[in-house]
């Protein structure tokens, strides 16, 4: 019997002496993301799971990696993705992988998957290597009541909205976004975002806005989304914090001072911002809003009408001249798909490609054609460098790519594949707008 305890008493201890890991990762200074000061240690992976982060681990591994000199930190968190349509394409989302991105927040913008339980049911089935999380969209919830009609809502039809806010927040979103720039949610006022706020508010969900202007009305546009924030006791994220546009550069420190405002208020606002100069979105947002009414159909038929033609122009030339553009050289086609072969063009290279003369008016009949033609994902050179870099350094900012996963289609946004490098070594490492945690000083 003696001898069959010593047995039982030995095994355990053999056991750890010839732990096996998965992956050791040695040497690396360890930041762990919950705003702790760095430290060096090793860290031990087995099944896929960490299992233990401390100094000089013994056992052997499959795999060891000498990170010595480098940092080892959890996969980041991107809080502004647009992955609904590239992740069934593309389930190994290698651009956020190499990015160091391992989870995202979609369906921003207004725009999400319009039945959320059935999207992460598909997304469990396809096994993607990032976490998802999703809102629940503005846009894609007043389109399924309302079509992209331009008119407010009806009481039935606000009821009807909340209530698939309600099923969606039941479902899993975390929260609600809002792309008041867009098809349909630019036709909405600002009680009808505050209601469904406030439908969103009961679950514990947060407020996550595109807001309705990022150029000459920004401010007011930042207004309403801190006003919604108050009036639903929700918090508030603004989406791609920036100020667009040459007749708005340098109103960065106006504009984050509303955001300083607010939360020394008590109200719980932030912000989230890609590394770049330079903006993406659709081609559409150059049309005044009312052409843009009712989708594609509406928009052909206005702009073959030679009068509405002319006025969707003047209005196209108004804002040009508003933002203080000189002309459509800051905007490039990032795809094109009626003709792939105008992607990575600027519309003033297009615009004298199709043997107009150069000029302001002549390319925005440039744009009119591309719209005939299914529109274009665009890139915008709009920003300043300096107000991107004084957003930058806020505390209460986050990064977000407001890219998706990359399918390998058109000439995309390079935030699509190397936001957060950018950050580390732009702005981290050479400007030093803010650092890695410094070591533990006490
Ligand atoms: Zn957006």
């Amino acid at each position: 019997m003696k001898y069959l305890f010593l047995v039982f008493f030995l095994l355990p201890l053999f056991v750890v002496s010839q732990t096996n890991y998965d992956l050791l990762i040695r040497n690396g200074k360890i930041i762990d993301g919950t705003g702790n000061s760095w430290y060096y240690a090793d860290v031990a992976v087995k099944d896929g799971k960490i299992v233990l982060i401390q100094k000089n681990i013994s056992g052997t591994a499959t795999k060891t990696i000498d990170a010595k000199g480098l940092i080892v930190a959890p996969g980041f968190i991107d809080v502004h993705a647009h992955i609904e349509g590239g992740v069934f394409e593309n389930p190994a989302a290698h651009n956020y992988i190499y990015d160091g991105v391992t989870a995202v927040v979609t369906g921003n913008c207004g725009n999400s998957a319009d039945d959320l339980s059935y999207f992460f049911f598909k997304i469990d089935s396809i096994k993607t290597s990032i976490n998802v999380a999703s809102l629940v969209g503005h846009n894609t919830v007043r389109r399924l009541v309302m079509g992209n009609d331009n008119r407010f809502a009806t009481p039935e039809e606000q009821q009807k909205m909340e209530a698939l806010i309600a099923k969606a927040m039941k479902d899993g979103a975390v929260g609600m976004s809002t792309g008041l720039i867009y098809l349909p949610g630019m036709f909405s006022n600002t009680a009808e975002v505050m209601g469904l706020a406030k439908e969103t508010a009961k679950y514990k969900g947060i407020y996550a806005s595109h807001i309705r202007n990022e150029e000459n009305k920004v401010t007011d546009a930042i207004t309403e989304a801190i006003d919604i924030g108050k009036a639903a006791l929700i918090p508030v994220q603004i989406s791609h914090f920036k100020v667009s546009g040459p007749a708005n550069w340098g109103r960065s420190e106006q504009t984050l001072a509303l955001i300083e405002k607010a939360r020394l208020e008590g109200f719980d606002v932030t912000i989230d911002q890609y590394p770049y100069t330079a903006g993406s979105t659709n081609l559409g947002v150059r049309l005044p809003d009312w052409a843009m009414a009712g989708g594609q159909d509406s928009l052909k038929k206005r702009i073959n009408d030679s009068i509405l033609h002319q006025q969707i122009i003047n209005d196209m030339l108004a804002q040009l001249k508003k933002y203080k553009y000189k002309n459509y050289s800051f905007a490039v086609v990032a795809n094109h798909s009626a003709d792939t072969s105008l992607n990575g063009k600027s519309i003033a290279a297009i615009n004298l490609q199709k043997g107009r003369k150069a000029g302001a008016r002549t390319e925005a009949e440039s744009i009119l054609d591309m719209m005939l033609a299914g529109g274009a994902q665009m890139v915008y050179h709009s920003m300043n460098e300096k107000d991107v870099q004084y957003f930058m350094k806020y505390p209460f900012n986050m990064i977000g790519a407001d890219g998706g996963v990359a399918t390998g289609k058109g000439m995309p946004h390079p935030r699509t594949y190397g936001t957060n490098a950018r950050v580390l070594s732009l702005y981290v490492r050479e400007q030093k707008l803010f650092h890695w945690k410094k070591p533990y000083a006490g």
